[in-house]
């Protein structure tokens, strides 16, 4: 007889409404397509590839284009087909039956489920009313729990909220456990752990070319880790596990990020002017971010997300999700976007 192996019919599958929203504001994506220059490279180098070949098996090419910049070697980098599929493996290769996995409380939804898949332990830690973390409060349930791994986000998803970077030494400093630290965000804020990686041999970080690289379509995030981490986690990923159209597109597209300086720019001055118009409305609380998007807590959230969807402006409803009552996450879309937002919710 045939069935779900056993704790698989409790887990509750990654669920995002499939709306086609004309305004997209619910995924923390990029509000616009890669500049026309890459574009055209893309698609150039595209034309030319042996479509009947399999990829790189090691994605050689693209992990040395990522590790130079880093002063790293290819060695330290793992390339996954979206730093999800990177944040599984790590979950399988130091996971498994019988060990913890820790992570703060709201956060990416996935940990938890990596974790249950990897058959560990999910073990939460509810992070402060104003969704900053107490690390030793954090430490503390990782020794009490032997986490064998720590995930920490940063930015936080869903929160927008920073980890200052010597909050993350302290918590490296102070644990046996492999820290990890998911910088899907990191461009948006700026401040990164990556200059901690040759003095802790238990730290991996997690990038990914989805947000501010705008690459959502192609799939491709990255870890950057110690040799040892990254041949163990390189252990449970498939063979050719990113494909060549991927690997082509992204390297093209590492090697020209300075054309995402403007988008960048323009979302930096869109989050604070929303932050601030947001925050202006009465009952309404913004918390601060630096990130792509906002966490908006208000008592009337429901009559405002029917007002953003009556307006076709899909976000993200985390009104019932635990630790984030009466929240709702907006995208930082183009400036005419989040005008149509703001004419929304003060309409
Ligand atoms: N980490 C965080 C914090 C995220 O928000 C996301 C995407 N929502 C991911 C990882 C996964 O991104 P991707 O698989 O597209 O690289």
């Amino acid at each position: 007889m045939f069935a779900p192996r056993s704790g698989l019919e409790a887990l509750k599958p990654y669920s995002v409404e499939e709306i086609q929203w004309p305004i997209r504001l619910d995924a923390n994506e990029s509000p616009t397509d890669m500049p026309q220059a890459i574009k055209t490279k893309v698609i150039e180098k595209l034309a030319a590839l042996p479509f009947n070949r399999y990829p790189e098996i090691s994605a050689l090419s693209l992990k040395t284009t990522i590790a130079v910049g880093f002063g790293l070697t290819a060695a330290n980098v793992l390339i996954g087909n979206g730093s999800s599929e990177i944040l599984e493996a790590l979950c399988y290769a130091f996971g498994g039956a019988g060990r913890s996995i820790v992570y703060p409380s709201p956060s990416f939804s996935m940990y938890g489920i990596y974790a249950k898949l990897a058959d560990s332990q999910p073990v939460p830690v509810a992070l402060n009313a104003d969704y900053t973390l107490d690390a030793d409060k954090l430490l503390a349930a990782a020794k009490e729990a032997a986490a064998s791994v720590i995930l920490l986000c940063n930015p936080n998803n869903p929160t927008g909220v920073v980890l200052p970077p010597a909050q993350i030494e302290y918590i490296v400093a102070n644990t046996k456990s492999l820290v990890v630290v998911d910088e899907a965000y990191h461009e948006f804020y700026g401040k990164s752990s990556v200059n901690l990686l040759s003095k802790y041999p238990n730290l991996a970080i997690a990038r990914t070319f989805s947000k501010a690289y705008g690459l959502a379509a192609a799939r491709v995030g990255y870890l950057l880790a110690s040799e040892d981490i990254a041949q163990t986690i390189g252990k449970v990923l498939l063979p050719y596990n990113v494909n060549a159209l991927t690997l082509a597109t992204a390297e093209i597209v590492y090697n020209m990020r300075q054309e995402f300086a403007a988008s960048l720019a323009e979302n930096s001055r869109e989050r604070e002017r929303m932050t601030a118009a947001l925050g202006a409305i009465a009952g309404v609380t913004v918390y601060p971010s630096q990130t792509n998007f906002l966490l908006v807590k208000s008592d009337t959230i429901t009559a405002m997300v029917a007002r953003l969807s009556a307006r076709g402006i899909g976000i993200r409803d985390f009104s019932t999700a635990p630790g984030l009552t009466n929240c709702i996450r907006i995208g930082i879309g183009t400036p005419d976007e989040n005008k149509a937002v703001l004419e929304a919710v003060t309409a």
